[in-house]
């Protein structure tokens, strides 16, 4: 049922943090995973630890905001493969201003790389998943897809249209059997966050408190739910938010 041997998966930033967390759990349940991100340093690093995990994966250099990177990503994957069963739209980014400081390049950039990058991969993956025949879309919301993010209001404006899009999309091509499904991590130890938690004075133990689990998530506390998301065992899912917080946000 979560078996993912023949299957071939894209992850965009998968060159670490979550996304590589991710790609290590679909490699581990059989996926052939390609690295989508622009530091090709770090992705031949990440190519090489999902090769160790028996995966026959590559690496290709992309940048999701940009629509002629986005459509040149998805040829060569037609190109290499032949087909592409499962995509998680993980590349994201933040920027830690209120409204009043923001200024709108960091607006766009922010809307850009989280929400833009997934419609773009979406709409261009889309030929390829139908053809697949039983494709599986996995968005990257957060918990600011639900909370209010008053320190990071582009952030919080992109994740919440992350689950809106993701609803829109799981109506539009459940006739092409795609699913598609986003993941709302809560507060997970990565490059995006280590900033934060260095300067925000209190905030590595606020978040200890406040999550049931006790502990701050690590990227391989997403690996079980991608591999659950990305096979036949989701086969009745579709248009759903999936919280993967430790219990964040069930706390008053
Ligand atoms: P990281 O900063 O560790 O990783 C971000 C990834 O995105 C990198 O692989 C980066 O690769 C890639 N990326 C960024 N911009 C682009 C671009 N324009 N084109 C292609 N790739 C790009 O972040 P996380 O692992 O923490 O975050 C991953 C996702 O999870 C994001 O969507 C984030 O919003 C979300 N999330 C994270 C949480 C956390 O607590 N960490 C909580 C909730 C959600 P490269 O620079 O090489 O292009």
């Amino acid at each position: 049922m979560f078996d993912l041997n023949g299957k071939v998966a894209l992850v965009t930033g998968g060159n670490g943090g979550i996304g590589l967390g991710m790609a290590l759990g679909l490699a581990h349940a059989g996926a052939r995973v390609i690295v989508a991100a622009r530091n090709a340093e770090k992705s031949a690093a990440a190519v090489a630890q999902l090769q160790a995990a028996g995966s026959d994966s590559f690496a290709l250099a992309a940048d999701v905001t940009d629509e002629a990177s986005v459509q040149a990503l998805f040829d060569q994957v037609g190109e290499r493969c032949g087909r592409l069963d499962i995509l998680v739209n993980n590349a994201g980014t933040t920027v830690r201003k209120p409204v009043d400081q923001l200024a709108l390049a960091e607006w766009h950039s922010v809307m850009d790389t989280n929400l833009t990058s997934a419609f773009l991969c979406c709409r261009a993956a889309h030929p390829l998943l139908k053809r697949a025949g039983a494709g599986k879309i996995i968005n990257i919301g957060s918990m600011m897809s639900i909370f209010g993010a008053p320190y990071a209001p582009a952030y919080g404006a992109s994740k919440g249209g992350i689950v809106q899009l993701t609803k829109a999309m799981a109506s539009s091509w459940a006739a092409d059997g795609i699913q598609v499904n986003a993941v709302l991590p809560g507060w997970i130890q990565t490059e995006l966050t280590d900033g934060a938690r260095a300067q925000v004075a209190g905030l590595n133990e606020r978040v200890i408190a406040r999550t049931a689990a006790g502990r701050w998530g690590q990227p391989q506390d997403l690996a079980g739910v991608a591999v659950f998301l990305a096979s036949a065992a989701s086969d009745f899912i579709t248009g759903t938010a999936i919280p993967v917080d430790g219990g964040y946000s069930i706390a008053a």
